[in-house]
């Protein structure tokens, strides 16, 4: 992918208080890693499509119906205390008991009322629900998965063969499709599964096999990142994800990182 003219806010240097001013620096190289949903893309409509139908559809076996509008609105209130997969079913299941779940403490407790039995089956009816959705209306499955804007032109800015990877608790597969789909190349073998491994553990695993002196983690779960002690690793919250207003409250518990400022990392790490 070839790289477009220089960013106007790069012309006029650093302003972004996540950098604190740092001037560009092309050394020591960074692995920069990536989360998928909530970071690259928006997926909340997918995510509430998809779990509504393993949920009712395949779980309950209930009549195909209409999902109602405030489904979708506490949908997207709770998306924000996903952990993995099947917790998207673990949603629809609050908002059909009519829960009041308002923190990740109250999310996580709901989540672990299922079994782990029935939360095997939560992620292999999401996963089917997701499968069927795509095979059986592609085009409209990608529609669902919308690209920041800001992310495709980070991308666009991104030089060939850029060391970046994509670490997402989202079957590689289906992260393929979407950057396939809107025409974003990562390297071969670069959209890692985090599955079970803790991201900060996963992240310094592969800075050390790919032998990078640093590396950048972008997520949207603060869970994920704000217990990091790890001075190899520097770790964002993606202000643009499926964040709670209280993540952004200042003192913020982690660095971080808004669109703008993200581009500037990019321009920092790649330019050439
Ligand atoms: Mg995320």
């Amino acid at each position: 992918m070839g790289r477009a003219p220089p960013l106007p806010f790069f012309q006029r240097g650093f302003s972004c208080s996540v950098l604190g001013g740092m001037e560009p620096h092309r050394n020591p190289p960074t692995a920069l890693v990536l989360d998928f949903d909530g970071v690259i893309c928006d997926s909340v409509e997918e995510c509430f499509v998809s779990s509504w139908t393993a949920y009712h559809i395949l779980f309950r076996k209930e009549p195909a119906a209409e999902a109602p509008p405030a489904a979708r609105h506490a949908f997207s209130r709770l998306r924000p205390f996903i952990r993995t997969g099947e917790d998207f079913v673990v949603i629809q299941d609050i908002i059909a008991r009519g829960d009041a779940v308002s923190d990740q403490k109250g999310f996580d407790a709901a989540a672990r009322r299922a079994s782990a039995d029935t939360r095997r089956l939560f992620r292999d009816l999401f996963y089917q629900a997701r499968t069927t959705l795509l095979e059986r209306d592609r085009q409209a499955w990608l529609g669902l998965n919308r690209i920041y804007p800001h992310m495709a032109a980070a991308f666009a800015r991104m030089p060939r063969g850029a060391p970046v990877w994509i670490l997402s608790t989202k079957k590689p597969r289906f992260v393929a499709e979407v950057l396939a789909a809107n025409g974003i190349s990562v390297r071969e073998g670069h959209i890692l599964a985090s599955e079970d491994e803790p991201k900060l553990s996963a992240v310094e695993g592969l800075r050390e096999r790919e032998g990078f002196p640093g590396a950048i983690l972008v997520e949207d779960q603060i869970d994920a990142i704000k217990g990091n002690t790890n001075p190899r690793i520097r770790v964002f919250l993606a202000t643009w994800g499926y964040v709670k207003e209280e993540w952004l409250e200042e003192p913020a518990a982690v660095p971080l990182l808004k669109p703008e400022g993200f581009l500037e990392l990019v321009e920092a790490e790649f330019a050439r």
